[in-house]
């Protein structure tokens, strides 16, 4: 079968580097990839919302399955978009139907979703901007901190949290009438703090069943003690020792299985990764987001921990016999250590040549925002490289992660040095 991926990270690269471990991968394309995918599929220099251009590579290469790695192409409809053309409608595509990407394009919508089917989550109100003084109301009610929330995609940084109420009301009102993340924020959802430790559950349905893969924690400031602005994440580790069997039997029980129905009494059409971000408040679990695809770099500690055939899981999911399918996991932990350009999460530069990728030894460099340049892998985004280790505990993965680093070397090369330290 030939298969396309879509998106650019290290996320990309291990889904390319795991799939092309299948039997049942016959040609493998990443749109538009990256120089780590370079090295192992053949890179289409295609924009991942670039609809029509999908479909011409479709047809030309003629791909059978098409896997989804970021958000955007989800929200924006991609699955709907194949299964409405009748040149394209045979073709798989893994990832949920726009009307269940809302899950994530939307807080608001995710909210009522959370609610409707009794899952736990942190109590909201959301606001427009004709009941801003209603919002200003909402807020008096709460105690400090503050959770502030643009309804749509924000990159990221859409969450604000408060420790001072005018600055709320102040951040509130910038949000919904100086539309300071755009039509993002033209609604708000204030929610109850939580205050716990964080991890994320991924699971895979389709739409019938479910699987659940092994949990993650990633690390999200750019500082140590996880401090500073925040990243795309700068570490991940799996699993994650503070989710005992009891703690995970609680995720099943009250967020997992009532999701999975939710999403079949809704009608929300859903084939691919539901990656729920979860807070444990004392020994109980709520959720604190929903995402429709996989997380970048939980992805990179994730997937190697997966021994069953990733492409084989596909299929099922394609097929809605994913009943079928036994998930086998490595019971090694997993770690890695995502390396970034000097300035990052802020202006950094780019082109800078990285070295030593030759001497990594017993650990697995996925490439990120890396790309091949007349005959050099050279830098081209703020997250660089994730290094990625195996270990009997995670303490044995991360030293490996470490030391590998130690032999790689680009201009300003910056990343944290304690992933794992809270634990
Ligand atoms: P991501 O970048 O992970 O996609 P996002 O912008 O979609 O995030 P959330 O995941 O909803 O937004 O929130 C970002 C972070 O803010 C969370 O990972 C968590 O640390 C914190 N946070 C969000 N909601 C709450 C809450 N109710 N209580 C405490 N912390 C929260």
């Amino acid at each position: 079968m030939n298969i396309l991926i879509l998106g650019s990270g290290g996320r990309e690269h291990t889904f390319a580097w795991k799939m092309t471990q299948s039997p049942l991968c016959n040609s493998l394309f990443v749109a538009p990839g990256n120089s780590g995918t370079a090295q192992i599929a053949k890179n289409l220099d295609l924009n991942v919302t670039d609809f029509q251009a999908i479909k011409k590579a479709v047809l030309e290469h003629k791909i059978s399955m098409v896997v989804v790695g970021p958000e955007d192409p989800l929200v924006q409809g991609i699955h709907d978009f194949f299964l409405n053309d009748k040149d394209i409608k045979h073709v798989s595509v893994i990832g949920p139907q726009k009307a269940a990407a809302e899950l994530e394009g939307s807080k608001e919508f995710a909210k009522e979703f959370l609610v409707r089917h009794n899952i736990p989550t942190a109590a909201y109100k959301s606001f427009n901007k004709t009941n801003v003084e209603e919002g200003y109301a909402f807020l008096e009610t709460l105690n400090p901190p503050y959770v502030l929330k643009a309804d749509g995609l924000a990159a990221g940084k859409g969450v604000l949290i408060l420790n001072d109420l005018n600055e709320a009301k102040t951040e509130l009102k910038s949000m919904l009438v100086d539309a300071k993340f755009g039509e993002a924020s033209s609604k708000v959802v204030i929610e109850e703090f939580l205050d716990g430790i964080e991890l994320s559950c991924f699971v895979l349905t389709d739409g019938k069943n479910y699987k659940i893969l092994p949990t993650a924690k990633d690390y999200k400031r750019i500082g140590e003690g996880d401090t500073g602005l925040n990243t795309g994440g700068m570490g991940a580790i799996s699993p994650v020792p503070f989710a005992t069997d009891d703690f995970l039997n609680k995720i099943e029980d009250r967020i997992v299985k009532p999701t999975i129905d939710g999403l079949k009494k809704d009608n929300l059409p859903y084939k691919g990764f539901v990656f729920i971000g979860i807070i444990k408040v004392g020994d109980d679990p709520k959720v604190i987001e929903y995402n429709v695809r996989m997380g970048d770099p939980e992805t990179e500690v994730v997937l190697p921990r997966l021994k069953t055939d990733l492409v084989e899981i596909f299929q099922a999911i394609a097929n809605e016999t994913l009943d079928e399918v036994v998930i086998e996991i490595d019971e090694r932990a997993a770690t890695t250590v995502m390396l970034v350009s000097g300035g990052y999460p802020e202006g950094y530069e780019k082109g800078k040549e990285i070295t030593g990728l030759e001497n990594v030894e017993g650990s697995i460099a996925f490439h990120a925002g890396a790309i091949e340049r007349e005959g050099k892998i050279v830098t081209s985004g703020g997250r660089v490289m994730a290094i990625t280790s195996f270990g009997n505990t995670y303490q044995e993965a991360i030293k490996k992660s470490y030391q590998n680093i130690e032999k790689l070397h680009f201009d300003k090369m910056n990343y944290r040095k304690d992933i794992g330290f809270d634990l």
